[in-house]
């Protein structure tokens, strides 16, 4: 299954920044997602690099107007978080677009119910501010893999579209995307050869069910050396990386797994590590 020469993925680093954005509009792609696009003049010098870059959303306290922010640390590396109250809020978001010219940066919310995140998203309206850190870093995958396979829940769903986006003409992919119901799908534009798949939960809750498993465990592999990204619920996915990992033995490096979110748990502030024993 390994080609000679597989694509090498480079990891560059960013100096850190933050920011406080203004929210310009507030669109709704579907009924349970909700799209902020974000202007104002601190988001010049705004790094995005990669699909899957993204950036600490801090929100302001219930009836203040800006969000408590940390500090860029003296050594210009890293954050600096206060000791003492208040403290900043903040969640992990992926920047679905950004564009310099129009100084516009997109992040979609998935609407679940509770939450500061998902909550904010769902009351949000132009004019209110947001904080940003970030992104500290970009993963650079050239699109020169044999084939590709990503799938993932709506959390996942800013970086598979971006990617799908980005893939050249008539590249193969295989995709599988976790919804709710058929109200949920978006429009996906991409010119790569996309076998294009969407999984409903009707009615399962977000983190139930093994759909994205099942899915996966399906998945005919073609010729050559896949490049595989997955992301969503944590106790999700540690059956698909078990799977992709130890019983196919695939590269860590070009199959890349990621918990973007744990039930259960307020603001896993980080994806979740990849254990041998998982
Ligand atoms: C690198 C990275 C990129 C991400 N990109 C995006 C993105 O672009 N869009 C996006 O919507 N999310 C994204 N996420 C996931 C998002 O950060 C989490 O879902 C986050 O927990 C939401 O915060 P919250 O304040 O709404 O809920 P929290 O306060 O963190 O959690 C409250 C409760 O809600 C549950 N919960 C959290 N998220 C969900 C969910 N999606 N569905 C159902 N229940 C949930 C928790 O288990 C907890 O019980 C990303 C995460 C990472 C690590």
């Amino acid at each position: 299954m390994e080609t000679k020469n597989p694509p090498t993925i480079e990891v560059v680093y960013h100096d850190i920044t933050v920011r406080t954005l203004e929210v310009l509009r507030v669109t709704r792609p579907t009924p349970r997602m909700v799209r902020v696009t974000l202007g104002g003049p601190e988001l010049e010098g705004f790094i995005d690099r990669s699909p899957a870059d993204h950036v600490k959303v801090f929100f302001p306290e219930p009836g203040a107007e800006l969000p408590v922010l940390p500090r860029i640390a003296d050594d210009g590396d890293g954050l600096e978080f206060p000791t003492e109250p208040p403290f900043p809020t903040s969640r992990d978001y992926t920047t679905r677009r950004f564009d310099a010219e129009a100084g516009e940066l997109d992040l979609d919310f998935v609407l679940h119910g509770n939450g500061v995140a998902s909550v904010w998203a769902e009351r949000a309206r132009p004019g209110m501010k947001l904080g940003l850190a970030g992104p500290r870093g970009s993963i650079l995958v050239p699109w020169e893999f044999d084939w590709y396979l990503f799938a993932g829940d709506e959390t996942a769903l800013p970086a598979i579209c971006r990617m799908l986006e980005d893939l050249p003409q008539g590249a193969p992919a295989k995709v599988f995307l976790l919804v709710d119901d058929a109200q949920e799908e978006h429009p996906v534009d991409t010119r790569a050869d996309a076998e294009i798949v969407w999984l409903h939960r009707n009615g399962l809750r977000h983190g139930e069910g093994d759909l994205l498993e099942r899915a996966v465990k399906g998945v005919e592999f073609l010729p050559g050396q896949p490049f595989i990204w997955v992301a969503g619920e944590a106790g999700e996915l540690k059956p698909i990386r078990r799977y992709l990992h130890r019983e196919l033995g695939l590269d860590r490096e070009y199959t890349d797994v990621d918990g973007f979110w744990k039930r259960g748990t307020v603001n896993l502030d980080h994806h979740e590590p990849i254990e041998e024993d998982d």
